[in-house]
């Protein structure tokens, strides 16, 4: 089995198009890590596509703040913008279904969750080496993925140390160890690459491999503005940041 594995994908139906279509052969099943909506101009034709292909989901902290369940004031004032945005432009059974989201999932050996599985809803971010190694007694499968900061990385832990590697996009899951796998975004990178970025899982090959998609940004830039959300969301698509 291989899966693809979604993150931030914030409503940049180009992007997520993008990334499904390569996934198609990279990849058996799809999963999500949240943040499907927030910043771009297409958050229920995103839904649509997630809840269509996704075997698995969890929410991430753009659905808790636009389905009123997260103070915005948490938001910067461009998140907060789009959020309030997004709540108007979903229906009632696109705002349910988000609702029904948990925050974490399990899939074969790997928990699925938003930010750090310790305490998801405090929607902490893993960025340090030390977040990533404190967070792994907050799980119990072998293997988590997260994305949230936008940034690939992995963390891991076994007899021959502690490892963190930023930006990284080839990971060995060798025997004993456990790791910690952040996928990258689809809509919004922020690693100065702006190609959306996932990740696919291949569990018999004992590897996850980051993946990146060249996809229409100069669409997704004019949506953005011409739906009237804050223009520095389209500039940093250009840009990767
Ligand atoms: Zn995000």
């Amino acid at each position: 089995m291989r899966y693809a594995i979604l993150s931030d994908i914030h409503a940049n139906l180009e992007a997520l198009t993008a990334v499904l279509a390569d996934a198609a052969d990279a990849a058996d099943a799809v999963l999500c890590l949240g943040d499907i909506v927030g910043y771009g101009a297409d958050p229920e034709a995103c839904v649509d596509l997630v809840g269509e292909r996704a075997q698995a989901v969890v929410a991430g902290n753009h659905e808790y703040g636009v389905g009123g369940r997260m103070d915005l004031d948490w938001f910067n004032p461009y998140a907060r913008a789009a959020a309030e945005w997004t709540a108007t432009r979903l229906g009632r059974e696109h705002h349910a279904w988000l609702r029904s989201l948990p925050l974490t999932a399990e899939v074969e050996d790997a928990t699925l969750v938003h930010a750090s599985p310790d305490h998801p809803e405090e929607w902490d971010y893993l960025v340090d080496p030390e977040d990533g190694f404190e967070a792994f007694e907050a799980f119990g499968t072998r293997l988590c993925f997260v994305g949230h900061s936008h940034r690939p990385a992995q963390w891991s832990l076994g007899s021959s140390g502690p490892d963190h590697e930023p930006g990284a996009t080839d990971v060995s899951l060798v025997a004993g160890r456990r790791y910690i796998v952040n996928v990258g975004s689809v809509g919004q990178p922020r690693d100065r690459d702006p190609r959306a970025a996932y990740a696919v899982w291949d569990v018999p090959a004992r590897r996850v491999v980051l993946r990146r998609v060249p996809y229409d940004i100069t669409t997704a830039r004019r949506k953005i503005v011409a739906a009237g959300l804050p223009r520095m969301l389209g500039d940093r698509l250009s840009i990767g940041v």
